[in-house]
């Protein structure tokens, strides 16, 4: 029997985990009780992980359609390898060459390794020559991204390591439910409380994370901002500001102040449902505290107004004197296996490796002379993930510019995860060349034009940057299925035979020592970490300089990373969903995850113990509601948003508030939650509404 020790192939924390290879090739994962983010803990997904690598699923050859004189489109048929290549790439240059290079862009992903992270946006801006690269991180946590880079000059999600959160005396989580999209750091939740700790949540639904808590706050949807500034209100209102912290460490609060205390305690309460006399409370419990923690996720942070959101919940950790503390600060908690490192090394529009700039001249000197590559050559920003998927395939009209011809997708599977996902699917048809890097068929895949079997998981190594900005090395333990190649050796390919071979290695080690050189000096400094000291040290968290530095678990202590040391006030205020119920749609929908899938499902679909826990959607509806209605438990539900509309049973239940209903969103099909969502952009970090949108609820049509 083989062992190997690796890392959870899903979410953010990355467990660790131990997989055993029997003589017969039988896969099983075990605890790994050593790795100290989950001491051996795992979920369902975790435990059942080995199916993943079951051959049933798996895409094993390259596959292509053709397009007919018409317009019309083949059948998807097995292809060799170098027809697949050949034809991806000739369909790429000829676009460019026919409509210019940004007309071909990329979209990547939140799970690829730092190794494919960092490829994939060399590949767009060197082999492609293209400013169109962005990927699924942006619908992820893109406005915690901005609102910490705003206001501490750095973005990581967890400026401390997890095991922090147990020795804080008061944690307020917004917008979280780690009991159902991360159990193993439930443990965390429970030792603060065993220490003596308090738990405040904030969620308009109760959901498993929320009964742990000693206040649960169950507010309207798309609140959050209006209840951040109300308990800042109170803070200043109770002389539970911290005013030496505010004068020593921090710039801007006067205008914060301003806003704050234009925010009364009853327009609070009015705006998210939740009575003065609480509000208060919980201002008290987070302002006594001698620490103090918030941390967000999704259902705070994915709104059009998601970086002013987490704006104000970092003012509140600001006026409190708990951020740059020991046991204090703000937290996002990153959603993705490497929502963290997927975000630093280059697949997003905006950015460089190392979390630079691309607008900053030396921050291209510094990449073009890594990439060996002409700095003025390099393209600049280009169109954030929905604004990028909007377009595709359209023509120019009046301002708007055209739209991509083609795209080379990897790691994603908008046609389930994007929001307005009906209208993203026709623009996904629209374009004149999809090429897809997969491991499954997926929704996104069935549409390719060409698809690219790619290794996953356990059948390759890389380097992962989990939630606490941990960088971690998942090791490869079983060979890949026959036919298939790595997502490191496909760019090779592609950049071979786009005249860009020089540079694009196919050896994961290779393109991480590469990496560490692009990142030197930037943000997020990976310079010092290699991988022997990865396994060695269970991990090294950024920034790390050198191979001398011991890296960094705690930002933030000594100084801010801004220019003078200092945290900066957020001004916001605050504003409305984008759609609010009124007489045509006079419900709330919210989305979220359940325990047994996974973002869009392309992977926990097919484990068959995932599959029966979690079979398909469904509509979590009050008892009031439902009566209202006419609606028992398991009828078909219609819900219709001004985008479109789901079908799927009613599951009723008084754990969410009776003006909102809840669609987990990990299905295709009739009970695709994200049809109904709304793509209205955060003007900052361009997230869309995710969270929040208006609905009508009423009996399917086809009972
Ligand atoms: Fe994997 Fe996340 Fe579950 Fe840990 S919590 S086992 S990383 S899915």
């Amino acid at each position: 029997m083989t062992t190997t020790d690796t890392h959870c192939p899903y979410c953010s924390l990355q467990c660790g985990m131990r997989l055993n290879e029997t003589e017969r090739g039988v896969v099983e994962v075990v605890e790994r009780p050593a790795f100290p983010v989950n001491r051996g803990a795992l979920c369902g997904k975790g435990q059942t992980a080995a199916a993943l690598l079951g051959p049933a699923h798996r895409l094993t050859t390259p596959l292509m359609r053709e397009r007919r004189a018409d317009g019309g489109r083949g059948p998807l048929r097995a292809a060799s390898w170098t027809e697949a290549l050949d034809r991806a790439a000739e369909g790429f240059a000829a676009l460019q060459a026919e409509h210019g290079r940004d007309a071909v862009g990329v979209f990547g992903g939140g799970g690829l390794t730092n190794e494919k992270a960092y490829l994939l946006g060399k590949f767009a801006r060197v082999a492609l020559g293209t400013r169109n690269i962005d990927y699924n991180g942006r619908f992820c946590m893109s406005s915690a991204a901005a609102a910490n880079r705003l206001a501490f000059g750095l973005d990581r999600g967890l400026p401390f390591p997890l095991e922090d959160i147990e020795r804080t005396r008061c944690l307020i989580l917004v917008g979280a439910n780690p009991a159902e999209t991360m159990p193993p750091a439930v443990r965390h939740l429970r030792r603060l409380r065993d220490n003596g700790g308090t738990l405040i949540v904030v969620d308009p639904r109760r959901t498993r994370t929320a009964e742990l808590a000693d206040v649960h706050l169950r507010t309207a949807p798309g609140s959050d901002l209006a209840l951040a500034l109300g308990l800042l209100h109170l803070l200043i209102a109770d002389d539970l500001v911290d005013d030496a912290f505010v004068t020593a460490r921090t710039t801007g609060y006067d205008r914060v102040h301003a806003a704050a205390m234009a925010h009364w305690p009853e327009r609070v309460e009015r705006l998210t449902g939740i009575p003065v006399s609480r509000l208060r409370t919980v201002a008290r419990m987070f302002g006594k505290a001698a620490t103090g923690m918030v941390l967000t996720a999704r259902g705070s942070e994915q709104h059009s107004k998601g970086t002013d959101t987490v704006g104000a919940w970092i003012n509140l950790c600001l006026a409190a004197g708990k951020a740059g503390r020991l046991h204090s600060g703000y937290g996002c908690l990153t959603g993705q296996g490497n929502g963290q490192g997927g975000r630093e090394h280059g697949q997003k529009a905006d950015q460089l490796p190392g979390y630079r700039s691309i607008e900053d001249p030396r921050a291209r000197a510094h990449v073009a002379q890594v990439w060996g590559v002409d700095p003025r050559t390099l393209p600049h920003a280009g169109r954030s993930a929905y604004e990028l998927l909007d377009t595709l395939g359209q023509p120019a009209a009046g301002t708007r510019p055209a739209g991509l011809r083609g795209l080379l997708l990897m790691g994603s599977n908008p046609v389930v995860s994007a929001p307005r996902a009906a209208h993203v699917t026709d623009r996904i048809r629209a374009l004149d060349l999809l090429v897809v890097g997969d491991l499954v068929l997926s929704e996104t895949a069935q549409l390719a034009d060409v698809v690219l079997p790619g290794t996953q998981w356990a059948e390759e190594t890389g380097t992962m940057t989990n939630l606490e900005g941990r960088v971690v090395l998942r090791r490869g333990a079983v060979p890949p299925p026959e036919g298939v190649r790595s997502d490191l050796r496909i760019l090779r390919d592609l950049a071979e035979r786009l005249g860009a071979a020089h540079g694009f290695d196919d050896d994961p080690r290779t393109v991480f020592e590469e990496l560490r050189r692009a990142s030197a000096g930037g943000p997020a400094d990976y310079a010092g970490i290699t991988y022997e000291r990865i396994q060695a040290e269970d991990g090294v968290f950024w920034p790390c300089p050198d191979e001398s530095h011991p890296g960094t678990p705690r930002l933030f202590l000594d100084a801010f990373a801004t220019p003078d040391g200092r945290a900066r006030f957020l001004p916001v205020t605050h504003r409305p969903p984008a759609e609010e119920p009124d007489a045509r749609y006079p419900v709330h929908l919210t989305t979220g995850r359940v325990l047994a899938q996974y973002q869009s499902g392309a992977q926990t679909r097919r484990v068959p113990a995932l599959d029966s826990a979690a079979p398909g959607p469904f509509v979590e509806l009050h008892p009031v509601l439902a009566h209202s209605l006419g609606l028992r438990e398991g009828d078909p539900v219609q819900v219709t948003s001004r985008r479109g509309r789901a079908v799927a049973p009613a599951r009723i239940t008084d754990t969410i508030r009776p003006d909102t209903v809840f669609m987990p969103f990990h299905w295709p099909g009739a009970g695709r939650a994200n049809t109904l969502t709304n793509p209205a952009l955060d003007p900052v970090s361009k997230m869309p509404e995710f969270k929040v949108c208006a609905v009508r609820v009423e009996p399917a049509r086809e009972r």
